[in-house]
């Protein structure tokens, strides 16, 4: 089909001459039949064609740059469905990240350089995207004696997923938390932790909003900073091979910058906002409704769009993440019901955070409330996270035309979540479930703070059932092939793009990834060390390996 399209166009004369052509390579196209290619041709920003070497040079003129990929393997540009990306614009360069480091080792020495080149004073932080069991050679958290030690002038702030922060002397000092005086108000009462004379410890619990207590407090990257800072993060997304990412909450500071690049066309990222203001209480349902009606999504482009109301519709019911059940109280499901009926009668996609199985079952009985009165077949609405879903729920989901956004938190807490569930975390996510349930599904990372970033990482996860370090965490596993579908195709679904994006195809935005080795034939071990050498946003290259 593909070559006699080509031929038409030749024929017609409706063909230009390709800007761009990548020959001798493997084009994994990832397309309906999961086809394989050799050669793809550009022009402006979409794909013009695909298909053998010799078909391709056809479409080469004298002003064609023509790249020769040396066999290597090409894969579309991945997609995450759901990453928190633009509010990290203001920490990342700060950070020191751990995302996929596996040794203890490592990650002290690349501490002690961070010392080292810091200001007296200054703070040493990460948020996130990191647990201590993907250490191989030593899976402990970091002391508040072991940082004093490594950062003894310097306040130390290192948070695992959500799970709990580390802090040393400094940090305590910072913080104001004393071992003779009551927690700072700021703090989840109970989340500063205490040795039996009353001396903090070091580490603070109590989930996310215990977490966030101390993130909140660390600098971040001024007005000033803040274009070097996302700018730094598009790169290493680019670098990960990541080209596009549906995001909860829409920034408007980083949007700004992405709006401005893109004038310039020199965005490198593209992004989808789920947004809307959740009710926080019961008497915030009627302001959130009101808002509801006047919301406008779709007004943007391939670029940049807000295209679903998420993730949270009623603050008090959105799972934590190291709970281990959850008991949703009928009245407050009744408030989650108004939202949602708000929601379906506005026509608008949602994305809703739901974790724990008696959460989706809950917001299931909801849903198909709601869709009697609204029905929400076409709106794409997704539960998103679904690390405990079942069978039988995917079978309810179907029936409403739901999708699942599947965000692995076991990538890094696959240890945490073995303690807490014991061997149910075998089956979080269960993720052949999902696979042969023929429900719309795409993987996401839920990144940066809950999770760690990499795509690589992630399918590396969906293949071998490993987490970040090596350790097998999950038994339901899928192929590579349907891993790959999920981070890409399938996720173009989530961000309303599956016309533009998702697959390497004529009549799509050229988004590439060309990778240093190749994604179908490696060892599947392998898979987390891909390195991106090339990859590409609507034909231009946004990142080249040196
Ligand atoms: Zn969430």
């Amino acid at each position: 089909m593909r070559a006699s399209l080509l031929g038409i166009l030749l024929t017609t004369g409706l063909w230009a001459q390709a800007d761009l052509i990548l020959s001798n390579g493997k084009i994994i196209t990832v397309d309906e039949r999961f086809s394989i290619a050799q050669a793809v041709a550009i022009q402006g920003s979409r794909i013009a064609a695909v298909g053998t070497d010799q078909q391709i040079a056809r479409l080469a003129g004298p002003n064609t740059r023509r790249i020769d990929l040396k066999g290597k393997a090409v894969i579309p540009g991945l997609i995450d469905n759901h990453i928190h990306l633009l509010r990290e614009a203001a920490t990342w360069t700060k950070e020191l990240r751990f995302d996929g480091v596996e040794s203890r080792k490592q990650a002290v020495e690349m501490l002690r350089a961070r010392v080292k080149a810091a200001g007296p004073g200054e703070w040493i932080y990460n948020i996130g995207g990191w647990a201590h069991q993907q250490f191989v050679d030593d899976p402990r958290s970091f002391t508040r004696g072991e940082l004093d030690t490594l950062a003894p002038n310097n306040p130390v702030s290192l948070q695992e997923s959500y799970y709990q922060v580390s802090l040393n002397s400094r940090a305590l000092e910072t913080l104001k938390i004393h071992a003779n005086l009551p927690d700072p108000a700021e703090f989840v009462p109970g989340s500063i932790e205490r040795d039996a004379a009353g001396r903090p410890t070091g580490v603070i619990r109590g989930d996310i909003a215990g977490a966030r207590a101390v993130a909140n407090q660390l600098p971040k990257l001024g007005p000033g900073q803040l274009e070097g800072g996302a700018e730094a993060l598009v790169r290493d997304m680019n670098r990960a091979g990541l080209t596009s990412f549906g995001v909860p909450g829409c920034d408007a500071d980083v949007l700004a910058i992405f709006q401005k690049w893109k004038s310039q066309e020199r965005l490198n990222i593209r992004t989808f906002c789920l947004s809307g203001t959740a009710a926080g209480n019961p008497g915030g349902v009627d302001g959130a409704i009101a808002q509801i009606g006047r919301m406008k999504l779709f007004q943007g482009d391939s670029f940049i769009d807000e295209v679903s109301f998420g993730e949270s519709v009623y603050a008090p019911l959105n799972d934590p993440m190291f709970a281990v059940k959850s008991n949703p109280p009928p009245d407050q499901l009744a408030l989650w019901r108004r939202m949602a009926m708000a929601i379906a009668q506005a026509g608008l996609p949602l994305h809703v955070h739901a974790e724990l199985s008696s959460t989706i079952d809950a917001f299931l009985d909801q849903i198909e409330a709601v869709n009697k009165e609204h029905p929400i077949k076409n709106l794409r609405w997704a539960l998103a996270h679904v690390n405990q879903i079942s069978g039988p729920q995917l079978e309810r989901m179907k029936r409403l035309g739901m999708y699942a956004a599947v965000h692995p938190w076991a990538v890094i807490n696959g240890g945490i979540m073995h303690e807490g569930f014991g061997d149910g975390a075998y089956d979080m996510p269960p993720l052949s479930t999902i696979q042969n349930s023929g429900i719309t599904w795409g993987l996401g990372s839920d990144g940066t703070a809950a999770n760690q970033t990499r795509p690589f990482t992630t399918l590396y996860f969906a293949v071998t059932g490993k987490m970040v370090g090596g350790k097998k965490v999950i038994r339901q596993t899928i192929s590579r092939e349907d891993a790959l579908i999920a981070h890409t195709r399938k996720n173009a679904y989530f961000i309303f793009q599956e016309n533009n994006l998702g697959a390497i195809q004529p009549g799509k935005l050229a988004d590439m990834v060309v990778l240093d080795r190749d994604y179908l034939a490696i060892p599947a071990d392998q898979i987390k060390d891909i390195q991106p050498v090339m990859t590409l946003v609507g034909g231009r290259i946004v990142y080249e390996a040196r």
